[in-house]
């Protein structure tokens, strides 16, 4: 069932979604090569909780920290870890989300680690393209399909693929809602936009192929191939109008 959130709702979503936002803008500064994964899901629980929130992801279906971070061809779900560290010419995914007032916000981002190979700054600006080109049918009238299709399209004319076995998803005083936003699909086809309706759209896009397997961990996907892969999301607000980021506040550095 898709639920279409009222005003007040959208307000505490908007707030849950300014402490993602606030999160994205920091973390170029924070990341840096001989971080632990570990180290950085601690900087990320202490700013959501200084802003007296509650880490989404954390004891999620048993997951053990506030983010998941996933590095290089681990495409999401990755646990942080103190023996995990970054080191230059990894690329790293931060998935995360902010509970306000019992409303979640939901939102990734791929961040290079030092200086990377063209090929990985290829896939993290095609990655978050992807989504713009998605959000241009974030509008009344438009359906699932049609974002999906463009998300999709936009990948594949890059040169890449697009994960099939993960989706994006409603989300609102659940973290996973109706409908799935998958990256692939037809337009025209699928569930009707409508405003209030508040989705995370998240191209997962990877630079060989697409199928992924799961680790022993029973949590972190990766690519099955090896090859590196990126994760952009953004929580999104349907309007009479325009589309609205929840989770971005500025679209170059945010
Ligand atoms: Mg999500």
């Amino acid at each position: 069932m898709i639920v279409v959130k009222s005003n007040s709702e959208i307000e505490l979503m908007k707030k849950a979604g300014e402490c993602a936002a606030e999160i994205f803008e920091a973390l170029p500064a924070v990341i840096r090569p001989g971080m632990s994964t570990k180290e950085l899901d601690r900087w990320i629980e202490d700013f959501i909780l200084e802003r007296d929130m509650i880490p989404a992801f954390k004891g999620y279906g048993g997951f053990p920290a506030a983010a998941c971070i996933s590095v290089n061809e681990e495409l999401i779900h990755g646990i942080p870890s103190k023996k995990k560290i970054l080191k230059d010419g990894d690329i790293v995914s931060v998935d995360l989300g902010a509970i306000y007032k019992g409303f979640y916000s939901d939102a990734a981002r791929t961040y290079p680690v030092g200086k990377i190979s063209d090929e990985c700054e290829k896939l993290i600006k095609v990655t978050k393209e992807s989504f713009f080109e998605g959000l241009k049918f974030c509008k009344k009238g438009y359906r699932i399909g049609d974002v999906s299709h463009a998300v999709q399209s936009y990948a594949e004319a890059a040169g890449f693929s697009v994960i099939r076995d993960y989706t994006g998803h409603g989300v609102g005083s659940d973290l996973h809602e109706d409908p799935a936003v998958p990256n692939y699909g037809k337009a025209g086809h699928g569930p009707k936009l409508v405003p209030g309706m508040t989705i995370a759209i998240e191209p997962m896009i990877a630079a060989g192929d697409y199928d992924v397997d799961v680790l022993d961990n029973d949590w972190t996907v990766v690519m099955s191939d090896g090859r590196m892969c990126a994760h952009y999301e953004n929580t999104v607000l349907i309007t009479e109008g325009e589309p609205v980021l929840l989770t971005c506040r500025d679209i170059q550095n945010g």
